[in-house]
């Protein structure tokens, strides 16, 4: 059964039951399929077979899941775009995607010259369109489901292609994840991250798999912890899905703990590196919870391994002065570590760690040279499957991946990827800026800031009003996130022999 086959089963059998809640809007189950029902009716009408995708503009709504069902039950990919994006990027994404449709939820969007359906008429057609004008054109197997935008080097984000295929074979393993099935069935899950980044589709399709109730998370929230505590107690979150770091944000207040949320069961991990500090605080605060790490890039469906971070595993890690491992590989996956020739390295030694099995994209949309670049195909038993070269180092022992940084500058910040070149790029279109070099600091393990440091043109400014100049224009242009922390005017970019910019040296001064 696929995912749109199981929400519709579960509309019939648990039709009352809330499915989403956020942003002051709840829908049951049978809304869900009902409103998306008729959504992908009315888009089918007006706009026909194509399969160009749609992009969907907001933030947490509910309605938000209603467009991205409605698009796929109409044949189209969707693709999320979140408030908080800078409203150039967005374009470069619609520019990208040439959408024939925009359905708007929340914020302020500029239609770029296409037509934009605003949340009252969402709402409209939602309740009322005739829905037996279904064209029943639902995506099938091999058809984009979704597609999400991630940093690009070259300064302009790419689309990662996701299958319905690959959305499937991705669940069947992620409602097992953690105790199985059984324990997350009908469950409240936490939804943290924005849609448009691929950590909520474990936690909104897990959830909507497993019948239970998502619990959105506006942004705003997450930064007053009265507000966000008293969401999470009333939500009486059990199965917690994060990044590491926002765990971090909560466990720097001492009310996170059992008391707040006695019923929480599960923390499932993803996207960043998961510390021993943090699982060990966790395990303090949360007796009895269970703690999984995964690993994996968008780029092969949210997650290829993982592992339960028992307190037997934790305490050998501390003990042995290690990092945790991010997991055994799920059922059609393997992980293997090449070197740089792409030949397999045995076990213990550190390469690139490349993903092969039935999650992994069919590429970037609409990019044929950066997936030629990173995406290949590998025959494994007989068969061939998709293979993705990640870019991250790694290595194995015992069936068990290890993740040891990057071979190139992706860096991820608080959770969020990034590539350096991105902000680099970005930086060097404002006029005043000749050459631009960011440099990550690191802490325990993490990147824990990004400094640039910049020539160009001063105009007798100060360096810090040069850099909040600078920091003020990039808003335009790059998610808060990726505008480094500090930014650094230095006469000359110090060079390499081989004429790179020296990043090493620059890092020495930063850390
Ligand atoms: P994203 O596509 O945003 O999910 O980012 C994927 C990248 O995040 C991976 O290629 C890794 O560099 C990093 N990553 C994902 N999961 C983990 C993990 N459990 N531990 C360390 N790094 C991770």
């Amino acid at each position: 059964m696929n995912i749109l086959e199981r929400i519709k089963e579960l509309a019939g059998t648990q039709g009352e039951r809330i499915a989403i809640q956020g942003s002051g809007e709840a829908l049951t189950y049978m809304e869900l399929e009902e409103y998306s029902n008729r959504l992908a009716a009315w888009i089918y009408r007006n706009y026909g077979q194509s399969k160009t995708p749609v992009i969907v503009y907001g933030h947490k709504n509910p309605y938000m899941i209603v467009c991205f069902l409605a698009c796929v039950k109409a044949g189209r990919a969707y693709c999320p775009q979140d408030i908080s994006i800078p409203m150039s990027r967005v374009n470069e994404t619609i520019e990208s995607v040439e959408p024939e449709l925009i359905f708007a939820v929340e914020g302020e969007l500029e239609a770029f010259g296409r037509p934009l359906v605003g949340m009252e008429k969402i709402r409209e057609i939602a309740r009322s369109f005739p829905e037996s004008d279904n064209g029943n054109r639902q995506v099938t197997g091999g058809d984009n489901y979704y597609i999400i935008f991630t940093s690009g080097s070259t300064g302009k984000p790419k689309g990662v292609q996701i299958t319905l295929d690959c959305l499937n074979h991705y669940l069947e393993w992620s409602v097992e994840l953690g105790g199985g099935s059984g324990e997350k069935r009908g469950a409240h899950f936490l939804n943290q991250a924005p849609f448009s980044f691929d950590l909520s589709v474990m936690d909104l399709y897990t959830c909507l798999a497993c019948g239970g109730t998502l619990y959105t998370m506006e942004k705003e929230l997450q930064s007053d912890y009265n507000a966000m505590y008293s969401f999470m107690e009333r939500a009486d979150i059990q199965v917690w899905v994060s990044t590491p770091s926002f765990a971090d944000v909560c466990l720097s207040d001492r009310k996170f703990n059992r008391e707040l949320l006695p019923n929480l069961k599960t923390f499932l991990f993803c996207g960043e590196v998961l510390t021993t500090a943090t699982a060990q605080r966790l395990t303090e605060r949360f007796p009895g919870a269970k703690i999984i790490n995964t690993y994996g890039p968008t780029e092969s469906t949210v997650a290829v391994t993982e592992v339960e971070i028992t307190k037997e595993l934790l305490e050998r890690t501390v003990r042995e002065g290690k990092s945790l491992p991010v997991g055994y590989e799920k059922p059609n996956t393997w992980i293997e570590i090449w070197d740089e020739n792409g030949q397999s390295l045995p076990e213990g030694e550190q390469g690139e760690i490349v993903i092969i099995g039935n999650t992994v994209s069919p590429g970037y949309y609409r990019r044929p040279d950066l997936t030629e670049k990173a995406f290949t195909v590998c025959n494994r038993n007989g068969d061939d499957w998709r293979a993705y070269r990640t870019g991250d180092a790694g290595y194995q022992k015992n069936g068990l991946l290890y993740y040891n940084g990057r071979i190139d500058l992706q860096v991820k910040l608080h959770g969020y990827r990034i590539e350096i070149e991105d902000i680099e790029n970005n930086m060097a279109r404002l006029p005043q800026i000749r050459h631009a070099v960011v440099v990550p600091t690191i802490k325990e393990g993490k990147v824990n800031s990004l400094t640039a440091f910049v020539t160009g043109e001063i105009s007798g400014k100060s360096t810090n009003e040069f850099a909040r100049e600078v920091k003020k224009e990039l808003k335009e242009l790059l998610p808060s996130y990726m505008i480094p922390k500090k930014i650094k005017y230095i006469d000359e970019i110090p060079m390499t022999n081989h004429g790179k910019a020296d990043r090493k040296y620059l890092g020495g001064l930063v850390s």
